[in-house]
């Protein structure tokens, strides 16, 4: 009798665990859900990854994902997963790859970034894109329908907090890390934390001139300090804090690396022409190492 309970019991968590990997299955490739109510989509190692995290009052998403056609996917995996509107959705970054398709979602959804996200956004915008993307394909025609720029609504300033539902939203602004207006977000109860572009996974960043690496090298620690379980990064797969490692091994050698060529009086083309990272050669995006060696030529020659 006992045994037979047992069995039971048994068949029916197999059962109910095999319903739910069905159900984040069902989302399509590319979605991951990470902790309950919490999703993600990275369709590959290097493009932009968006994702949502469910509540009892609504949904809140992190960036609008890089191609409309992406955007589209993922309201619909917003509308398989629950009914529930979509609140907020905060950007990690400025750059169109994260923020051109806050129109598929808002309204309803209240956008937010930090202070500067707007000015930036109107800099970067092309008035053509739309009619460029909907000449690529029949799909992406029907994506693009109602693309316009929506700037962030609310623009906060260092820090802000959000409670919707039963959840937490920490907001810390990231300076000089990425573009004009880098957001990471922290869920302390849940300890999943989205850090936005300081990091991706093994891949050499594009550093921007406004770049500086010892703030990259503070952000990352400051994340790294919060504990958290999970990192989503601004592209690829969800992963752990060991990206910050990576990253802060990466520059720390890059660092060292220019400041000893330098010191033996190498000019920077120099340096570009012989500077090697064999230690990272299987990360993505090789070619950007060149930005690195300036921003890191900028540190060693301030
Ligand atoms: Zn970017």
């Amino acid at each position: 009798m006992k045994s037979h309970f047992k069995l039971a019991f048994l068949l029916t968590s197999l059962f109910l665990s095999l319903a739910i990997s069905a159900a984040a299955q069902d989302l399509g490739p590319g979605f991951t859900k990470i902790k309950d109510g919490i999703y993600t989509f990275a369709p590959d190692a290097t493009t932009t990854t968006c994702s949502f995290i469910v509540t009892q009052e609504g949904v809140v998403m992190i960036d609008s994902c890089s191609s409309p056609i992406h955007s589209r996917n993922m309201l619909a995996a917003i509308k398989k997963v629950t009914d529930k509107p979509i609140v907020f959705l905060i950007d990690t970054e400025t750059h169109g790859d994260h923020t051109a398709n806050h129109y598929v979602f808002s309204p309803p959804a209240t956008v937010i970034n930090h202070t500067g996200a707007g000015a930036a956004m109107r800099k970067e915008y092309n008035p053509k894109r739309a009619e460029t993307l909907a000449m690529k394909s029949a799909e992406l025609r029907e994506a693009v329908k109602g693309e316009r720029l929506i700037v962030p609504h609310i623009e906060y300033k260092d820090r802000m907090t959000i409670n919707l539902g039963e959840r937490t939203f920490e907001l810390f602004f990231l300076k000089n890390v990425h573009s004009e207006a880098d957001t990471a977000i922290w869920l302390p109860k849940e300890r999943v934390l989205f850090a936005a572009s300081a990091a991706n996974v093994r891949r050499i960043l594009n550093l921007r001139p406004s770049v500086v690496i010892p703030d990259v090298l503070a952000s990352l620690k400051l994340m790294k300090s919060l504990n958290p379980e999970i990192v989503v990064t601004g592209h690829g797969p969800a992963t752990t804090t060991k990206v910050f490692d990576e990253y802060e091994a990466f520059y720390t050698l890059l660092l060292k690396r220019v400041g000893d060529m330098a010191a033996q009086g190498k000019s920077l083309d120099e340096i570009k022409k012989e500077l090697k990272m064999p230690e990272f050669a299987d990360w993505h995006d090789q070619a950007r190492l060149g930005a690195n060696i300036d921003a890191a030529w900028k540190v060693v020659n301030k």
